[in-house]
């Protein structure tokens, strides 16, 4: 998978906002599953399908939450269906499921195969129970691992596993054994995070009625070095700042945001990014379901960028790949030199060592991966 590849079509993202149980530290735009909800949610979604016009070739297919898996096979498969009817969907596009351990069933993930899903996020977090636990997911290690070795059983060749480090508590090989399950594994691909903690997560009153802490920075810092080179040692290859990949499996719809490309999204609070154009769907699941079903259009928010916002966007993105941005690439698609706008800020960068700029490519040197919100306030 190349830049230029995840470039070549449309991306739909189909945001299903339900889970059976909300974790501690979720700031995501999401409610728990209610069955009539559930119901009047997918048929305002595919009215919302139906009513869109032709982009283009799609070549890739996000289902995301929420959690997607508490739909049925036959729900994706409805749903994939209206996108068949309306859009050019290529028969080789990537379909991605996110998953949550405790929803997997072999049957289930049989069904999602051969509906036309043919990737599986899932969504792990830790291989330890007791973190698992505290961040108040619905699934234990054991669970998750098994629902990993179905879905390779039930014939997944492109599997994904999130993980999340810097949690309340957790020790720098507590967090390695976590990652060396990871890779005992061999997912085709992992995206690995930090816990980012928003002012008014649950976790915290927990955290402080247990009175635990977050590790120190520096530590912080080792789990996420430390994890990038585990994982290189064993042959994945580091492409964004979170994610890591072997075989050519990046993520295709993934790399649209990252690569200046385009997606449509589609569900409450979902957004979308067609040549210069931002919009948003509202993000209240009763709110899209009644605008919908009156006739409204969902979208609340829309803009058009200028150039110099279209470029600063595609830098603030493009710099998180681990190749970072062909500086004249962007200047022959939209006729600005990035040095000329906002080299002087940059320079601070290279010299903070934060950036690097060889020739006519600028990328995040690894310290800068870490603490890339530096230099992304450059461009806001
Ligand atoms: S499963 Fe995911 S979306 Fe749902 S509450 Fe937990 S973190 Fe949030």
């Amino acid at each position: 998978m190349t830049r230029a590849t995840a470039l070549v079509g449309i991306g739909l993202y189909i945001h299903i906002p339900f889970c059976e149980k909300i974790c501690n530290y979720c700031n995501f735009n999401r409610g728990l599953l209610e069955p009539g909800l559930r119901r009047r949610y997918l048929s305002a979604l595919g009215q919302e399908i139906e009513c869109q016009r032709k982009t283009g070739k799609v070549d890739s297919v996000f289902f995301g939450g929420g959690t997607p898996s508490v739909l049925t096979p036959g729900e994706i498969n409805e749903l994939l269906g209206r996108c068949r009817l309306v859009f050019d969907l290529e028969p080789t596009a990537e379909i991605t499921l996110e998953m949550n351990p405790e929803t997997a069933s072999f049957e289930r993930l049989e069904g999602y195969l051969s509906v036309g899903v043919n990737r599986l996020s899932l969504g792990v977090q830790s291989f330890r129970d007791s973190e698992l636990k505290r961040l108040g997911r619905a699934h234990t290690a054991a669970r998750a691992i098994e629902a990993f070795e179905m879905s390779r059983e039930a014939g997944f060749h492109n599997l994904s596993v999130d993980l999340m480090g810097w949690l309340p508590g957790q020790t720098l090989s507590h967090w390695h054994e976590s990652v060396k399950t990871l890779i005992g594994l061999e997912p085709e691909h992992a995206s690995l995070y930090l816990l980012e903690l928003y002012p008014n997560a649950p976790l915290r009153d927990e955290m402080a009625r247990e009175g635990l802490t977050l590790a120190p920075d520096e530590i912080a810092a080792e789990m996420y070095y430390g994890s990038f080179d585990w994982l290189e040692g064993a042959g994945y290859q580091q492409y964004e700042i979170s994610n890591v990949a072997k075989n050519s499996c990046e993520s295709r719809h993934n790399l649209k945001y990252w690569s200046d490309g385009s997606w449509l999204g589609l569900g409450c609070g979902a957004h979308s990014a067609i040549d210069g154009r931002r919009w948003r769907n509202v993000s209240d699941i009763g709110a899209y379901i009644e605008r919908v079903n009156g006739g409204v259009s969902p979208v609340v928010d829309e803009k058009l960028l200028s150039v110099e916002e279209r470029v600063s966007e595609a830098l603030f993105l493009g710099l998180r790949l681990f190749e970072g941005v062909d500086l004249s690439k962007l200047k022959g698609r939209y006729s600005v030199d990035v040095w000329d706008r906002w080299g002087s800020d940059l320079e601070l960068c290279v010299e903070a060592g934060l950036l690097h700029r060889r020739s006519e490519w600028l990328r995040l040197t690894r310290k800068g991966m870490l603490l890339s919100n530096e230099v992304m306030r450059v461009f806001i």
